[in-house]
């Protein structure tokens, strides 16, 4: 067998975004990693090497997944896209029989559910990732870790302003890690009124508040306060640069390739 034909195939979704240049990059770089195909809507027909990183890398950006996906036999999908395309996508890519590696965010409950049981059924490895981040992996265990000694607590995270849903997908999953250590949060909390709608942020089902906010000049943050008698613990984790996401793309990317079955978290694959 060849060099190349040892490689994992990977093609790019979202190939001209932030996260999806980054992906690009990161992908050129691995000797174990080809990139075959990239997707967008945008810079049509051109080389996306070009676009990222001035230099011709022989894969010109195609606006049709399926096809893409198809005709350059993509083993993996990495896909970093909107929240109002990743479950149709998702789908998409299980069914040309490539794995998912998912970045997007805002993909509802119902929705993971439908994507677990058509992975689970055709037995393909499907990555859904809030957060490629290390460290903010590790902030989650370890608020995780905390739930199960302390029970008030609420999370704030920070985005750049462009982001499209609220609260983010690591804020999600961190209330949910935290709920299966806890199952109710704030439980001496008095009764309150928000004067402005809002005040308090959003609610899960395990009460803990998340507040979201969303700024120009950040990338993604997030902090996990417990509160106790006398004492604060504050877990805090800071993407200051999208390379912060990259050695977890890659480090799904070959994972993936193990699994026929569905994935929520990297944590999973760590
Ligand atoms: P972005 O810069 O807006 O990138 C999205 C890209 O997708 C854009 O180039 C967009 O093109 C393109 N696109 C639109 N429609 C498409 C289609 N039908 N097919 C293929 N591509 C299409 O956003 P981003 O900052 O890279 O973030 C993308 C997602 O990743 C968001 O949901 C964000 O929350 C999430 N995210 C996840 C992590 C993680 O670790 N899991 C980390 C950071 C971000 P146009 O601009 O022309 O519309």
């Amino acid at each position: 067998m060849s060099e190349s034909s040892q490689k994992i195939k990977v093609a790019v979704s979202g190939a001209c975004g932030k996260m999806g240049q980054e992906v690009i990059k990161a992908v050129n770089e691995d000797s174990n990693l080809e990139l075959v195909a990239a997707i967008d809507v945008c810079n049509l027909g051109k080389d996306i090497g070009e676009i990222v990183e001035n230099k011709s890398c022989g894969v010109n950006i195609s606006d049709n997944l399926k096809e893409s996906v198809k005709n350059s036999k993509a083993q993996a999908v990495v896909d970093f896209t909107t929240p109002d395309l990743v479950y149709k996508h998702t789908k998409e890519i299980i069914e040309c029989g490539a794995r998912p590696v998912i970045g997007t965010t805002g993909l509802s409950e119902a929705k993971l559910d439908e994507i677990k049981d058509l992975a689970n059924s055709k037995k393909i490895g499907t990555l859904i990732a809030p957060n490629f981040a290390i460290g903010a992996v590790l902030m989650m265990m370890f608020a995780q870790k905390a739930a199960e000694y302390m029970d008030n607590a609420e999370i704030i995270e920070t985005h750049h302003n462009k982001k499209k849903d609220a609260p983010s997908g690591t804020a999600i999953k961190t209330a949910q890690m935290m709920s299966e250590a806890q199952k109710k949060f704030g439980k001496d909390n008095c009764a309150e009124t928000e004067t402005l709608k809002g005040s308090r942020g959003g609610l899960t089902e395990s009460n803990i508040h998340i507040h979201s906010v969303r700024l120009p000049g950040f990338v993604a943050h997030q902090e996990v306060i417990f509160g106790g008698k006398g004492q604060a613990l504050t877990i805090r984790h800071d993407s200051f640069d999208r390379t912060s996401f990259m050695p977890g793309v890659v480090h799904a990317l070959k994972e993936i390739m193990k699994k026929e079955e569905f994935v929520y978290g990297l944590e999973k694959l760590l």
